[in-house]
């Protein structure tokens, strides 16, 4: 999967997404992480992008061509290799999109190439926005100084849902978020730490009581840490009776 962004701090992107994990699937060229200057694209002799906002007000914004200038390059670019001709999908970064989710994480891994815009200062002329921008994303309801570390949170998510990426391949399939429930607590050695013992099921070997085991925890901690969950997660029968019983002595202890 190829990942385009543009920014106005290309070595912020690159140095971070270039360590770790993502760091090691670009060498191995599961992934490209290509980070675009959009100041290379400034249409003035300072390379200068910001501007005042008409109608006044604090801040300065970035102005539509040079961001509409590093968009075209890249899709330019896109089509040039791939021969199609669609337009890419393009994430504007922005505390006014959907939040980001495992799921829309799922969606996007499902993209070839993916173009994330960074946004900074007080954000990105309207109209180029109208546009170019197919998805607006937020990583969170708070407001950050640019766009680059919540495009390198949505990079990080999606990458470790391509196969290869993360060495065992199972790792991604049962975790937080897996029907919609939160993940089971994780135990390594030593046995024995601060007098506390790792719980005996896991030292059993009996693999169908693990799983038994793991499953209820997942559901105990969904219902105790993230309960807006249980409504949407899909459950059996059986979590379904689980549940019930763990509700019924929550309410007992009250
Ligand atoms: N004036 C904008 C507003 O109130 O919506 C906020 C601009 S913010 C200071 C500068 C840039 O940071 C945004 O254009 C966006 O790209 C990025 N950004 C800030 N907070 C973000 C968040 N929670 N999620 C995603 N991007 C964010």
């Amino acid at each position: 999967m190829h990942f385009h962004i543009l920014t106005l701090f290309p070595e912020m992107v690159l140095n971070g997404l270039g360590t770790s994990i993502t760091g090691r699937a670009m060498a191995n060229n599961l992934l490209s992480v290509e980070a675009v200057n959009i100041r290379d694209y400034a249409n003035n002799k300072h390379n200068r992008v910001d501007d005042y906002p008409y109608g006044g007000g604090a801040g300065m914004l970035m102005q539509a061509e040079p961001v509409y200038g590093a968009y075209r390059a890249v899709e330019d670019s896109i089509q040039e290799r791939t021969g199609k001709e669609g337009r890419t999908r393009v994430v504007y970064l922005s505390p006014q999109g959907g939040t980001f989710s495992q799921s829309m994480a799922e969606e996007f891994a499902k993209e070839e190439d993916l173009i994330l815009l960074c946004g900074h200062y007080e954000g990105i002329d309207e109209r180029v926005l109208e546009e170019i921008v197919t998805d607006y994303v937020s990583i969170g309801d708070y407001v950050l100084t640019g766009g680059e570390l919540p495009a390198m949170v949505i990079v990080d998510a999606v990458s470790r849902l391509i196969p290869g990426v993360l060495h065992n391949d199972t790792s991604a399939e049962f975790e937080s978020f897996q029907d919609n429930l939160l993940e089971y607590p994780h135990y390594t050695r030593p046995e024995i730490w601060h007098d506390k013992q790792v719980p005996p099921i896991l030292l059993s070997g009996h693999h169908a009581n693990v799983e038994k085991w793991r499953r209820e925890q997942s559901l105990k901690r969904t219902l105790e840490r993230r309960p807006d969950l249980i409504e949407t997660a899909i459950l059996s029968k059986e979590d379904e009776k689980y549940l019930k019983k763990l509700k019924k002595g929550l309410h007992e202890s009250e």
